[in-house]
């Protein structure tokens, strides 16, 4: 019996579908189209608006200098870390602004596929992560959206599934598919993803293995259904691409380099007569350790390697110093110090730190071990009661934080856990930190924390 189908039965021109009553065919001069075909076409008639929006949306694609640059203004040192993606998002945007082009001198390249360049940073908390990838869409100018994998669980689990990244990206872009196809996903904490029993650090539950998959799933690029708007207001619904998201993962991965070190000297980690010439090796620094690493190290957090293998750019970030906190606290377009000199300012008052309170401040935020995201809360106690104060008290033009500002309101949070009233004023101290303006209450000054 023949296969063929006889001419009098219409088919779909483009896909050969054979009309039936459940598949209707759209008829043409020529030919004819079924419903399936129409949708593949609208896509990719799509597509091609969307090239054209996208290329409008990124007007001039800033060099990897200027990327650069323009983190510098945001965020202090990690200098590698921003050469890196800088690089690596220059790249991706400059694919995707040629992607299809028609340059006939350049044919051969043009069908050459260029993989995409998702990027991996690993480094303690409060290094500057999320900063440097808020920062990079800025430049760029594209919508992000920043997710913490802890509080992804599979789809069909309680709690918010990979799809709900993506609605809140799309909702980031105002609702416009074409430009969060074209966004940037930021997951941090991925390092706490692990598949179970891999690394001891590791606190999930069977998940985190699932959770990688789906993940996987979007950086390979996949359509997923989204809803425009509130969907029990009848939201509209949407399709989102996600071939060309750029996705950034970020990790503590703690203990890296003692895997390092470990994979380096396999022999003397094992056995034990010869751990007397692994100590007398050198510690490694930061910077040997990560030119000798190898991405298959973060195999030992649990990450499974299909996944690493999608990140083919790993970048990793510094402690950050005594000197890099100080840093933070006054040179960044929004530095602490100057949003609270701002602060003080609508209150007519000048507010000014010593060398020496700076320095304390950062010194309490590297005890805490939380990195440049404990100096807000060192702040906010340092100056808390001063901030109480002082909108009540007449007279004030100057207000100075000096060290021993610093050291009381450390006691301060100390003395309101027992129930104990504030610290003693001590306005000798504040004489010797500056020249006291003349106008004003008693002398116009005021030393914060000292009370007045
Ligand atoms: P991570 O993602 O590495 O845990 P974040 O980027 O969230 O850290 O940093 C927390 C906060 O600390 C930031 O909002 C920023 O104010 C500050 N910060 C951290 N690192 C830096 C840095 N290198 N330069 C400037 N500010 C920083």
């Amino acid at each position: 019996m023949s296969e063929t189908v006889p001419k009098t039965i219409a088919v779909c021109s483009f896909c050969g579908a054979q009309k039936t009553p459940d598949t209707p065919l759209i008829a043409g001069n020529e030919g004819m189209i079924c419903e399936s075909c129409v949708h593949l076409a609208h896509q990719v008639v799509a597509n091609w608006s969307h090239k054209k929006k996208s290329a409008s949306m990124i007007t001039s694609l800033k060099t990897p200098v200027e990327i650069k640059q323009h983190l510098d203004q945001y965020v202090i040192g990690q200098d590698t870390a921003k050469e890196t993606l800088a690089v690596a998002v220059y790249n991706h945007y400059l694919r995707l602004l040629n992607q299809g082009s028609t340059n006939e001198c350049l044919q051969e390249t043009d069908s050459t596929e260029l993989e995409k360049s998702n990027v991996i940073m690993a480094g303690p908390s409060g290094t500057g992560k999320t900063l440097l990838v808020k920062s990079l869409a800025k430049v760029i100018g594209v919508p992000i959206v920043i997710a913490d994998a802890t509080t992804l669980t599979q789809a069909g689990y309680v709690g918010d599934d990979v799809d709900t990244v993506l609605q809140r990206l799309l909702e980031a872009a105002e609702g416009d598919v074409l430009s969060a196809e074209w966004g940037i996903v930021y997951i941090d904490e991925i390092d706490k993803l692990a598949r179970t029993g891999t690394h001891l650090a590791s606190v999930r539950d069977v998940s985190g293995e699932g959770v990688q998959q789906a993940l996987l799933k979007m950086v390979e690029g996949a359509q997923v259904k989204l809803s425009k708007g509130d969907k029990r207001r009848g939201g509209e619904e949407a399709v989102l691409d996600t071939t060309n998201i750029l996705f950034v993962v970020g990790g503590a991965f703690p203990g890296l380099e003692g895997i390092v070190d470990k994979r380096l000297s396999p022999q003397n980690s094992e056995l034990g007569f010869l751990a007397s010439s692994n100590e007398e090796a050198a510690p490694s620094s930061h910077d040997s350790v990560y030119s000798r690493f190898l991405p298959e190290d973060f195999q030992q957090f649990g990450i499974i390697p299909e996944f690493i293998g999608r990140f083919p750019v790993i970048t990793f970030l510094e402690e950050l110093d005594e000197a890099a906190l100080m840093s933070i606290l006054q040179e960044p377009k929004n530095a602490l110090v100057k949003q609270y000199r701002q602060l003080f300012h609508y209150q007519g008052i000048d507010l000014t730190f010593t060398d020496a309170a700076l320095r304390r401040i950062a010194k309490l935020a590297m005890d805490r071990g939380t990195g440049a995201r404990g100096l807000r809360g060192i702040m906010e106690s340092v100056l808390r009661k001063t901030m109480f104060e002082l909108p009540s008290t007449q007279g004030i033009a100057q207000c100075i934080v000096d060290e021993q500002t610093v050291n009381d309101a450390a006691e301060l949070i100390v003395s309101q856990i027992l129930g104990v009233e504030g610290v003693d004023a001590n306005p000798a101290d504040a004489e010797k930190d500056s020249d006291a303006p003349e106008e004003g209450g008693d002398d116009g000054l005021y030393t914060a924390g000292h009370g007045h």
